[in-house]
């Protein structure tokens, strides 16, 4: 039988990138245990994520539990007590125009996948975080734009989770609006709620942008809702 302790021991001893011939430093790097009602996906691990071997760690974490904390989430409650990981586990390297970061690219995210379908089905969260373009495209479709992705959240009942990251978006139901989902909320208990956010990554402009923080403002308002209702 599956567990999480099994698949954190074989994630650390991942070398299939590597092996492959892709340009990552080998070294999962993700947080949590069972228990986790929240499972926050981003893109990939950084050099300083790899350092401190805790996701989010840096500038980017410093934005990311400044919205969280709006939420009602303290950053050293949130990393004790959800999950952390990434679509790829092993930081990819910079990009090669030397700013930011690689994407790991399609082979990378194909090798990782089943790492993060076991890490779902083996935490079942409640509420899923996604953090990032590459992480929203996991369950959106790709032609939705990030502005029109930032400030929705997408309820699945229980019976369309029998796969755990193949989603299929038009099996959710997708909420635009703080007044729908309170709405929702009491009648919402045994399924799972996704929610989007940016990269928030100081090399993107985009939260600041001030149609952008509105949008922004209202995945915060979804979050804190859920929090507050369900967990
Ligand atoms: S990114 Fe994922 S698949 Fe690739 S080496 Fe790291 S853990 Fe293994």
């Amino acid at each position: 039988m599956d567990s999480l302790a099994n698949l954190h021991t074989e994630m650390r001893a991942c070398r299939l990138c590597f092996a492959a011939g892709h340009a990552i430093t080998p070294g999962a790097i993700f947080s949590g245990g069972p228990g986790a009602r929240v499972l926050l996906i981003g893109q990939a691990p950084g050099v300083t994520e790899v350092e401190a071997k805790r996701p989010f760690n840096a500038g980017s974490g410093k934005r990311l539990f400044q919205w969280l904390g709006r939420a009602g989430w303290e950053e050293a409650e949130f990393r004790e007590k959800q999950y952390m990981t990434a679509v790829t586990k092993c930081y990819p390297g910079k990009g090669s125009n030397g700013k930011g970061d690689r994407v790991p690219s399609k082979a990378e995210q194909a090798l990782c996948r089943p790492f993060l379908e076991r890490e779902i089905a083996l935490v079942n969260p409640q509420l899923m975080i996604l953090v990032g373009g590459l992480a929203i495209k996991l369950l959106y479709p790709a032609k939705m734009r990030l502005n029109e992705v930032v400030g929705t959240a997408v309820y699945f009942p229980p019976e369309t989770l029998t796969t755990p990251v193949n989603f299929n978006f038009h099996d959710g139901r997708l909420i635009t609006d703080l007044p729908t989902l309170q709405s929702l909320l009491s009648s919402l208990l045994n399924g799972r709620l996704i929610v989007p956010l940016p990269h928030p990554s100081g090399a993107s402009l985009w939260p600041n942008k001030p149609e952008n923080k509105r949008l922004i403002n209202q995945a915060i308002q979804m979050l804190a809702t859920i929090r507050a209702t369900l967990l």
